[in-house]
């Protein structure tokens, strides 16, 4: 006996207790203080789910003496009996986590039946037809969500009756029929389960609610809560309910309300019921419902009394309400009330709406608004009625948002000349590489096989807004014969996917989509954001047109150009690689000599975009042998084209070969290898600001010269005194002085610990914390989408780190940073890049952390500014 109570009857309850009670559960405490008819019962806590884990998922014996005493409390109040007559209790059991969680066990109703309570009800109601529909229900239920037997089966036989008395609706069916069903159901359950339906409500119950707290760890509710940053330690409560019954008959009935429109926002309520039906009726589509105006006529009394409730439970909630309510015998009852989900458009539109009267300030605004949704007010999504209709073939990670459709291209290059021919292509790969650029942005979306959150595909897609469903294992890509293979079926470059970057699926058809509409609210919404966040917001941009798209989106700088990203288009690629196959010095510097020119003009253009926003760029960081070709026919045409031998090049290829590259010569090594790069970077810098600060003195152009992947300050140093002498020189050519800052990026585990020696040389700390997650965890970001999915199942972790900053590791390197950056260096700007800049949860972070600045791709540009307002109405600093 541990003493702690575990069960909450309804009225021992109240609205503050959710981790406890779960959200349906503290609702419903809530909504029974406000004296709103709710049919009494009781929860059973988020605790009590825990504990059954704990004990090695068995529902303890303090926990089962707690229901027990609950139920018959329950059953004084309603002067009914559990599993007896004269008047048997019937009760209802539903999941509640903390945050209604999709993918949980659904609801059972009517339980509490057995051949003996049915009976009673049938005399008890004079209504046998209401009793034998609640009983067959009851058993399609508990057989599916408790015992896992198909839901299809039962339905099959329903049909079959339906069909042979050739009724249309499930109303049609008499009580005879649904007697001749129960006994075919029963059966049926026992040929799948083996054994006999039990007949005990004591155990039917113990089961439910078994079922309840085994659905909070099954596989579909862990993705969700992985994709919604949910811990499993929160565990579900479960709420069991007395019945009433919106089936009795033609003064009965059921039916789901919002108190504002969830699709557009729009003030009125939005409500559909049915008479003489269950829960599921609604919802299922079986019949089509009514709208709620037909009541008044029905019956004005109950109309009346149900418009004041929704209208309270909205004051109350100050927010828009989902509620499920029931009218048995022309007696009304909520059976439920939670904040509605809502598409975006409604959420911005409702939390305006709220502070204009005056229910909210808008600091509590800003906090009903999910950053996460925001993203799909940018992207086009899909038709939902046609997505309704289409098969999920395969699922991937949502690497990237938004909705595409399109035939399978297998190649950069094919995904390219088929759009130039006005098609529309989707580039399926096993993964994509720098190279795959241009066909990145020709397609409409991305499929990679392999490859995480923060693989090349994943980041670069994110970058330009492209949607992109990567590490999709299901898909068998065949790029020589030019077909994909899922699930057994052929894919050619005839046939359509579409893909969810929201979700990860995978439809192989095309399924229309939509683009978005930005309203006047979201302008409104964000402005609040703006005034009340502390955390600055810049964007991840190597292109003008990125940098439009951020700024458009709110951008307040760039925090990250990758330079690398410039040297891949057609007219860039020859230089480059001349360059890389230079074996001289002087060789080297006539490519770069090549490259400086196009390098000043995209600094020109990058500056031109932000105009008096700060922009910070990223000297070159991968390795070099990303740049050349691998493949012998490639090779061999670049030889010729370079006026090379074949051999010669090959071997130069191979000698750029690294076994780890990710940890191999890349990032500030190349410029301490080759000086000349750095030279030539830091002159294209130099020169382009000076161009767009002749043109343009209003805007205070002041460079910021970003030095990646340091992990000792002499390197650095070394680094900074070639910047800092180009620098010089350049200005001195020109005859003009402009004032550089030079900084480093903190993502090997070596700079943060050395921090404070670092910030001696660095003006400026951008935490590339892909890198440093990448390199604290020991996991490669490209590889690990392989084997984190064993680190989820077994719960050693719980989401990806590269998706979502870990908190505790690189957390705390990143904090320790940041103290021992200030402590040599007080004014030092701090900032992050890494992708996790662009995350809600991280963002909050960094906030906490006392960051200057997040930096994320355009698009999600928005989701930082609403995070970091958030995060600062949560924890002001
Ligand atoms: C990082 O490592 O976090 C970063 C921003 O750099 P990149 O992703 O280009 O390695
Ligand atoms: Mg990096």
């Amino acid at each position: 006996m541990d003493n702690k109570k575990y069960v909450y009857l309804f009225n021992e309850g109240s609205e503050d207790m959710r981790n406890l009670l779960g959200g349906k559960g503290a609702n419903l405490a809530q909504m029974t203080r406000l004296g709103i008819p709710v049919p009494f019962g009781f929860t059973v806590t988020t605790e009590a789910c825990n504990k059954y884990y704990e004990d090695g998922k068995v529902i303890s014996k303090d926990v089962k003496a707690q229901v027990d005493a609950a139920l018959e409390t329950l059953e004084k109040k309603t002067g009914k009996t559990f599993g007896k007559g004269p008047n048997p209790l019937l009760v209802s059991v539903r999941s509640g986590a903390r945050v209604s969680m999709p993918g949980m066990m659904d609801t059972i109703l009517n339980l509490g039946l057995n051949e003996e309570t049915v009976e009673v009800m049938a005399k008890l109601t004079n209504n046998p037809r209401f009793a034998y529909d609640s009983y067959r229900r009851f058993i399609q239920m508990f057989a599916d969500v408790v015992m896992g037997v198909e839901k299809k089966l039962f339905e099959g036989l329903l049909d079959e009756v339906k069909e042979a008395n050739g009724y249309k609706f499930d109303t049609d069916l008499t009580a005879d029929d649904l007697k001749g069903l129960v006994v075919k159901f029963k059966e049926l359950y026992k040929k799948e389960k083996g054994e006999d339906f039990p007949t005990d409500p004591a155990v039917q119950l113990v089961e439910a609610i078994t079922a309840v707290f085994r659905s909070w760890d099954n596989p579909r509710a862990d993705v969700y809560r992985r994709l919604n940053d949910i811990p499993s330690s929160w565990g579900t409560a479960v709420n069991v309910q007395e019945m009433v019954f919106g089936n009795k008959g033609n003064t009965s009935g059921t039916g789901v309300a919002f108190s504002r429109n969830p699709s557009t926002g729009e003030k009125g309520i939005f409500a559909e019921y049915l008479m003489n039906a269950q829960g599921e009726d609604v919802v299922a589509g079986i019949r089509t419902p009514e709208d709620i105006s037909s009541l008044e006529k029905r019956n004005p009394a109950v109309y009346k009394q149900f418009i004041d409730i929704v209208n309270n439970l909205e004051t109350h909630y100050k927010d828009m309400q989902d509620m499920e309510f029931t009218i048995e015998d022309g007696k009304l009852f909520f059976l439920q009330t939670r904040n509605g989900k809502r598409t975006a458009q409604a959420a911005l539109k409702i939390a305006v709406d709220l502070v204009e009267e005056g229910l909210l300030t808008k600091e509590q605004a800003i906090l009903k608004v999910e950053p996460k949704q925001l993203d799909t007010l940018l992207h086009p999504t899909f038709d939902q009625a046609a997505l309704k209709k289409a098969d999920v073939i395969a699922k991937g990670l949502p690497a990237s948002p938004g909705a595409a459709a399109g035939k399978i291209a297998f190649s950069a290059e094919e995904a390219k000349e088929r759009h130039a021919n006005g098609e529309k292509v989707v580039l399926v790969r096993l993964e994509t590489s720098p190279e795959d650029i241009e066909g990145m942005i020709a397609a409409e979306g991305i499929l990679t096989v392999r490859g995480g959150m923060t693989s090349h595909a994943a980041v670069v897609a994110r970058g330009m807004g492209a949607c992109c469903v990567a590490g999709c294992g299901d898909v068998k890509v065949h790029e020589e014969e030019r077909y994909i293979e899922v699930g057994g079926k052929k894919y050619t470059d005839k046939d359509y996917l579409s893909l969810d970057g929201n979700t990860g699926n995978v439809y192989g058809e095309a399924v229309s989509t939509v683009e978005p509409e930005i309203s006047g609210y979201f302008g409104t919404f964000m402005g609040w954001a703006d005034e009340i966040r502390k955390l600055k917001v810049r964007t991840n941009a190597d292109t003008p047109r990125d940098a439009h798209t951020a700024v458009k989106y709110g951008a307040e700088g760039i925090g990250l150009c990758r330079t690398e990203h410039m040297f891949f288009g057609e007219d860039r690629i020859p230089a480059m690689r001349e360059m890389i196959v230079a074996k001289t010095e002087e060789q080297r510097r006539k490519g770069l000599a090549k490259l400086l020119p196009m390098q000043r003009e995209d600094f020109i253009g990058l500056y031109e975009a932000m105009e008096y926003r700060p922009v910070t760029i990223r000297f070159l960081d991968p390795p070099l042998h990303e740049f050349l070709p691998h493949a012998d026919e490639d090779i061999a045409a670049l030889a010729k084209e370079m006026g090379l031998t074949f051999e010669d090049l090959k071997a130069t290829v191979e000698s750029l070969h690294e076994f780890n590259p990710m940890m191999g010569h890349r990032g500030c090594r190349l410029a301490v290898s080759y000086p000349e790069i750095a030279e030539m970077q830091t002159r294209a810098v130099i020169e382009a600001a000076l161009e767009v600060s002749g043109k343009h003195p209003e805007w205070n152009v002041i460079p910021e010269i970003m030095i990646p992947l340091v992990g000792e300050i002499k390197e650095l140093k070394y680094v900074k005194d070639v910047v800092v002498k180009t620098a010089k020189a350049v200005m001195a050519e020109k005859g003009k002085e402009i004032e550089f800052k030079v900084g480093t990026m903190i993502e090997i585990p070596r700079a943060a610990l050395t921090a404070d020696e670092i910030a001696k040389e660095a003006e400026f700390f951008s935490f590339g914390t892909n890198d440093l997650t990448q390199m604290t965890f020991g996991f490669s970001r490209d590889d690990a989408g392989a084997f984190l999915g064993d680190y989820y199942d077994k719960k050693i972790y719980e989401s990806d780190p590269f998706a979502k900053l870990d908190q505790t590791g690189v957390g705390k390197l990143v904090k320790m940073a940041a103290e021992l950056g200030k402590s040599t260096r007080p004014d030092i700007k701090l900032g992050i890049c890494g992708e996790h800049g662009g995350d809600p949860s991280s963002v909050e972070f960094c906030h906490s952390v006392g960051l200057n600045y997040v930096s994320c791709s355009p698009y999600r540009v928005p989701l930082a500014r609403l995070a970091a307002a958030q995060a600062q109405v949560k924890n002001p600093r």
